[in-house]
């Protein structure tokens, strides 16, 4: 049986000692070592599966020293359990408790994840707060997403849109910038995650890119259930397949707060042309994309949609 050992290694490492492994680190990457003689492939595992962990992939069960390799990854809290497995799916050491992860760069504590005051499926979590690159604390993420939530739900679109959805929600700090925001779920739990990148979260006046628009874009995403068949039309808007029913509902969103609408998914960030614009430009967007409304209604179900329809919007091509 293979087993973990602590990183600095002791001298007879290949003598099982550890039971609880702590993660002393500022920056929360941590070097987990195994001690397994032989050449075979391994990979570690952590049992809740949660998508903030990480590899750091060319440290995947690197050789180390004779007998022993080691991991670099990134994401783990206090109460995970990690073990190791060979190439065909074997367990091969124990599972190990990590009793401590020092990482939370404002209070020098492990950041515990915190339930939205007005939704409580809904959870901020500021674990990924650990790489040192960024100056954001926990308690300061936690709070700036909470607000931006609340501003959410306090609108008839992103409360229906929120309502929507069951099953428990993590929105979490993600350093993997170029990305934008990411939706994901967890095929184990279920849960769904939305991914706030540090750009996400500092965002801009520019349309759709307050964090509020990011965060009811992201749930707009699991309410159609990531639906990507939506078609370009050529009118000169592009949504990458996937992004019809993101953008036009968090538009319809928008301006209810008399926010500037955006274009599409192509051209990032920018305005609406002129020609949808106002109640004229409502309707000919809406009968420009009725085949798209229409897999919309399919993707969202009737009930959503009539509602999303009925919501009072200064735009709204819902029809
Ligand atoms: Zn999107």
């Amino acid at each position: 049986m293979a087993h973990f050992v602590a990183d600095p290694e002791p001298s007879d490492y290949w003598v099982p000692k550890i039971s609880t492994l702590a993660i002393p680190s500022k920056n929360g990457k941590a070097k987990i070592n195994v001690w397994h003689p032989g050449a075979a492939a391994v990979t570690l595992r952590v049992l809740s599966g949660h998508p903030r962990f990480r590899f750091f992939p060319n440290d995947r069960g690197k050789p180390h020293k004779s007998g022993l390799r080691r991991f670099v990854v990134e994401g783990l809290i206090t109460g995970d359990q990690i073990a190791v497995f060979d190439g065909i799916g074997n367990q091969i050491t124990a599972w190990l408790r990590i009793s401590a992860v020092a990482i939370d760069k404002g209070t020098g504590a492990v950041p515990s994840s915190h339930n939205s005051r007005i939704k409580p499926h809904v959870t901020i979590d500021p674990f990924g707060l650990n790489s040192g690159n960024y100056p954001l604390d926990g308690s300061k993420f936690v709070a700036k997403v909470d607000a931006a939530f609340g501003r959410v739900i306090a609108n008839p679109i992103g409360s229906l849109i929120v309502n929507a959805l069951s099953g428990n929600v993590i929105i979490l700090f993600s350093e993997k910038n170029n990305i934008g925001s990411h939706v994901d779920e967890n095929p184990k739990t279920g849960d769904k995650t939305i991914q706030i990148t540090y750009d996400d979260f500092i965002g801009s006046n520019k349309p759709g890119d307050l964090l509020d628009e990011t965060i009811i874009h992201e749930f707009a995403h699991h309410v159609d259930g990531w639906f990507s068949d939506y078609d370009d039309i050529g009118d000169g808007l592009g949504f990458h397949k996937q992004d019809f029913f993101s953008i036009t509902a968090t538009n319809v969103y928008a301006s209810i707060y008399r926010r500037p609408l955006r274009k599409d998914w192509v051209t990032g960030v920018s305005p609406m042309p002129q020609k949808y614009l106002g109640s004229a430009g409502e309707v000919k967007f809406c009968h420009a994309h009725r085949g798209n409304f229409g897999k919309v209604r399919t993707a969202i179900g009737a009930p959503l949609f009539n509602s999303i329809e009925l919501a009072d919007a200064p735009w709204n091509p819902f029809d």
